[in-house]
């Protein structure tokens, strides 16, 4: 049977020899294989780092076009559906992700939420034994429909991002002229209890870098965390340069004139560093991979739609999974695979050669999986 995707049922996928699999991992820890290269089963790799953090993309598709991730329309090629992972699969390789260490998942894409039947995949993940918690970053257009199924299904947290507050200008960054349903998506996740309710905004010089203080206003006062993020080279369009990032340092700036501010830091493999409203009203985290890159003990890993583990958001290596969960291959062949890719994880955005010498970007971030 083919895989699941949009408009395609989720149940009745796993073969017998599948569902021996899942039933063998759920709740249970594989027996795995030394990866030649280590001499422990974690995901430790060649600088010393043990990945810990998992962003799965469950599609590469997105309802909203946002002018710093997605290519123009007529240039776009979707991953093909039989190329998408089923849950089933999707399943199989978090468990063994999860026998080697991994204890967090982040649900991203594309719009997750665009694929169908989602609660039954972040159900299944939360029940994977070392598995603590499950996450997920969105566009918000579903939200209000979906929140509290999401939440039941166990999901913790969800960050939904919010670039605008002035409705022409959200439709011109994103696309689509969803401003108003959006908000309601946060009220609906936090009336679900889902917990933390964060918001992620890419601040983009002459776009939206003068809405910083609107946008902090408005998460202020629904005490939830604000996070602004670098605007990073893998968007679609090619706009990308220095002069669009807005460094955070510049944020820490204009907002500290208007709010008091104490500096919390950034915790050990944590990709925000974070200050404190000395009013006590919330926090505000800075995302900065290229003013201030957190390489160094990064401890993520990433998982993309169409079963390609990569070791870093910046590396041009995709490892392929899908043909081994296939075509029939063990756990142990998978954490092989897994291990060794994880080895090789490049020391990071600041060492890449190609950030100085030209950019051969083989994915724009909505295919990635931010
Ligand atoms: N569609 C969902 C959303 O927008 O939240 C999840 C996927 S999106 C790729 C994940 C995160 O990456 C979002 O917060 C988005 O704003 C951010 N993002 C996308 N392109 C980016 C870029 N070029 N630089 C920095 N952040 C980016
Ligand atoms: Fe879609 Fe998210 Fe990319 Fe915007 S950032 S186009 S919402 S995937």
């Amino acid at each position: 049977m083919g895989p699941t995707h949009f408009g395609v049922d989720s149940h009745g996928i796993a073969s017998p020899a599948d569902r021996m699999f899942l039933l063998r991992t759920r709740g249970s820890r594989l027996s795995l294989p030394d990866s030649g290269n280590q001499t422990d089963r974690v995901l430790r790799d060649r600088k010393g780092r043990i990945a810990r953090k998992l962003r799965v993309s469950v599609t590469d598709r997105c309802n909203f076009a946002c002018l710093f991730c997605m290519p123009e329309k007529d240039k776009i090629s979707w991953i093909a559906q039989e190329q998408i992972l089923n849950f089933d699969e999707i399943e199989k390789v978090v468990s063994v992700l999860a026998s080697l260490g991994i204890e967090k998942v982040r649900i991203t894409g594309g719009e997750p939420l665009l694929r169908r039947d989602l609660e039954d995949l972040i159900q299944r993940i939360v029940s994977i034994r070392g598995i603590r918690s499950v996450d997920m970053t969105t566009n918000g257009w579903h939200l209000e429909r979906k929140a509290l199924a999401l939440r039941r299904a166990g999901l913790r947290g969800v960050t939904v991002s919010l670039h605008s507050l002035r409705s022409d200008r959200f439709a011109k960054i994103s696309g689509v002229d969803a401003l108003p349903r959006v908000l309601k998506g946060i009220e609906k996740a936090l009336d679900a209890g889902l917990n933390p309710v964060k918001i992620n905004s890419v601040a983009i010089r002459g776009y939206n870098d003068d809405e910083i203080l609107d946008l902090i206003e408005y998460a202020r006062e629904r005490r939830i965390s604000i996070r602004f993020i670098e605007f990073m080279p893998l968007d679609g369009l090619g706009m990308w340069n220095y002069d669009r990032v807005v460094p955070g340092k510049e944020i820490i700036d204009a907002v500290s004139r208007r709010y008091p501010l104490e500096a919390r830091g950034r915790g050990t493999s944590e990709t925000s560093s974070l200050w404190r409203f000395k009013d006590g009203r919330g926090d505000l985290g800075l995302i900065t991979p290229m003013s201030e890159p957190f390489c160094d003990d990064c401890d993520r890993v990433r998982l993309t739609a169409d079963g390609k583990l990569l070791s870093c958001l910046f590396d041009t290596e995709y490892h392929d999974l899908r043909h081994i969960v296939r075509n029939g291959g063990t756990e142990n062949e998978l954490a092989d695979t897994i291990l060794k890719a994880v080895w090789k994880k490049p020391d990071g955005v600041g060492y890449m050669p190609w950030i100085k010498d030209g950019w051969a970007k083989p994915r724009n971030m909505n295919a990635i999986g931010g």
